[in-house]
């Protein structure tokens, strides 16, 4: 019985995570799809089993669960992506350039993730932007640098 409420909140964490984004529905659809596979499979072993009367009752409550489930997730999947404070910001990463403003509209990249205005404003480059930022995250710091005696070869 524990298992649904695991369940529940694996489907609303991921609405939650992927919100105002496909990856959000996508994760919703698939948990509300699942519970329906679920419940057909079910019926499936109840009739195979010959316990198929009994089957209301488990609907009873299986059926008040999908609903919430759905709910919930439909509110989650909508809520706003929190900005931070600030009147403009990267498209592809979000990043404050307010300060930058200027810059940015003379075609200078964000300093986050390297996008330009154009490249911000289409999806594919927005994508390509949040790839090379995800890229860029994945090198190891340079461990103290300034420390090195040499430079290294
Ligand atoms: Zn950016």
């Amino acid at each position: 019985m524990l298992l649904f409420v695991f369940y529940a909140i694996l489907v609303w964490y991921g609405a939650f995570q992927g919100r105002r984004r496909v990856p959000g529905l996508c994760a919703l659809a698939l948990g509300i799809f699942a519970l329906i596979v679920f419940n057909a499979v079910h019926f499936r072993v109840a009739q195979h089993f010959g316990y198929e009367q009994y089957v209301p009752i488990f609907r009873v409550l299986m059926y008040p669960y999908m609903v919430m489930v759905g709910l919930v997730g439909l509110f989650l999947v909508t809520l706003p992506i929190e900005l931070p404070r600030g009147e403009l910001h990267c498209k592809a990463c979000r990043y404050d350039l307010t300060d930058l403003k200027a810059e940015f509209k003379e075609g200078a990249p964000c300093p986050e993730c390297g996008a330009t205005e154009e490249e911000a404003a289409t999806r594919a480059g927005r994508r390509l932007a949040r790839k090379r930022l995800h890229a860029q995250n994945k090198i190891k710091p340079d461990p103290l640098p300034g420390l090195r005696l040499r430079p290294e070869r």
